[in-house]
């Protein structure tokens, strides 16, 4: 029987997984068919349940239902438990669900593999301490940076965050507490970039031949893209080679096999994939 997979949210119908994961089945040769699943507010768990019971072998989980699939996990990745998220679900052997995160390396391998950026030794500003801005801390501090500064609206929140990891690289503060220094990547990862807005920051803070990254991905470039470029950034990308990259990392803790991702980035970015 062909293996049932499909990403859940509310709302789904925008998302790109089923064309990226048919991509991927493609070209490995996968037997598999990957499906949207509209979940009501108040039933994911219900949800999830029955996809199960109906042969389902794995789901990926998108807004806002990333913290009930935490919860909803009978065992975690050690960088899903960090994240307090989930984005994968996968069913074990057992009938027990076992819950991973894939966008930190997702957004890390953009980053380092597929753009050359060199994380070691790097100053990193990581704006917005909510559910994606978590996600991403254990994969960043294992790609060895000197220094990781959570910078969010609310200081409470960057400084909760800070202190959870516990990691002598890591420091918390609020967006106006930010002062001279400088640094070599900025990533966003708040949602200010959907309202077409750029967080404030002071002009100093990305260093000579600084690089942005949005977590936020539309055609044209987002305002935070706009703001690097600005200011002389060397390198302004979006998110959408971290959505491909963490939809290849889910792909491969289901299949087994790494499907080629610059091709589906093409693809997406000349509208050849819907
Ligand atoms: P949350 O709602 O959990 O967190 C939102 C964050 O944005 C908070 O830190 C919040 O600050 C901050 N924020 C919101 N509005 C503003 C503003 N006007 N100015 C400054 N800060 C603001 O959202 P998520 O963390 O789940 O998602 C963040 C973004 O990342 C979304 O746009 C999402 O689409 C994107 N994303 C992209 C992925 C990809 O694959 N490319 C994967 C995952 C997420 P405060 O605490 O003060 O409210």
């Amino acid at each position: 029987m062909t293996d049932r997979y499909a990403v859940i949210g509310h709302p789904i119908a925008h998302s790109k997984s089923p064309a990226i994961h048919a991509a991927f089945a493609r070209e490995t040769g996968e037997d598999l068919v990957y499906d949207r699943i509209l979940a009501p507010l108040d039933d994911f768990a219900g949800t999830v349940r029955r996809f199960i019971a109906a042969g389902g072998r794995g789901l990926n989980v998108t807004i806002p239902f990333k913290e009930a699939a935490w919860a909803l996990s009978d065992e975690r990745a050690p960088r899903a438990q960090v994240a307090g998220a989930v984005n994968t679900l996968s069913l074990l052997p057992d009938g027990r669900l076992r819950g991973d995160n894939t966008d930190g390396v997702g957004l890390v391998r953009d980053l380092a593999t597929n753009n050359g950026f060199a994380f070691a030794g790097t100053r990193i500003l990581l704006l917005g301490a909510g559910g994606a801005a978590r996600g991403l801390l254990q994969p960043l501090l294992e790609a060895d940076p000197t220094e990781l500064v959570i910078a969010n609206r609310t200081a409470a929140k960057a400084h909760a965050l800070a202190a959870l990891i516990s990691d002598g690289r890591v420091s918390g503060c609020g967006l106006d507490e930010l002062d001279r220094t400088a640094f070599d990547l900025i990533i966003n990862a708040t949602s200010a970039g959907l309202d077409d807005q750029a967080p404030p920051l002071p002009n100093q803070v990305l260093a000579a031949g600084g690089w942005v990254y949005d977590l936020v991905y539309r055609d044209d470039p987002t305002p935070f893209q706009h703001w690097g470029l600005e200011r002389g950034a060397a390198v302004a990308l979006d998110g959408l080679g971290m959505l491909v990259e963490q939809a290849a990392e889910s792909f491969f803790l289901w299949r087994g096999r790494r499907p080629h991702t610059a091709p589906v980035i093409a693809a997406l970015r000349s509208g050849g994939l819907r």
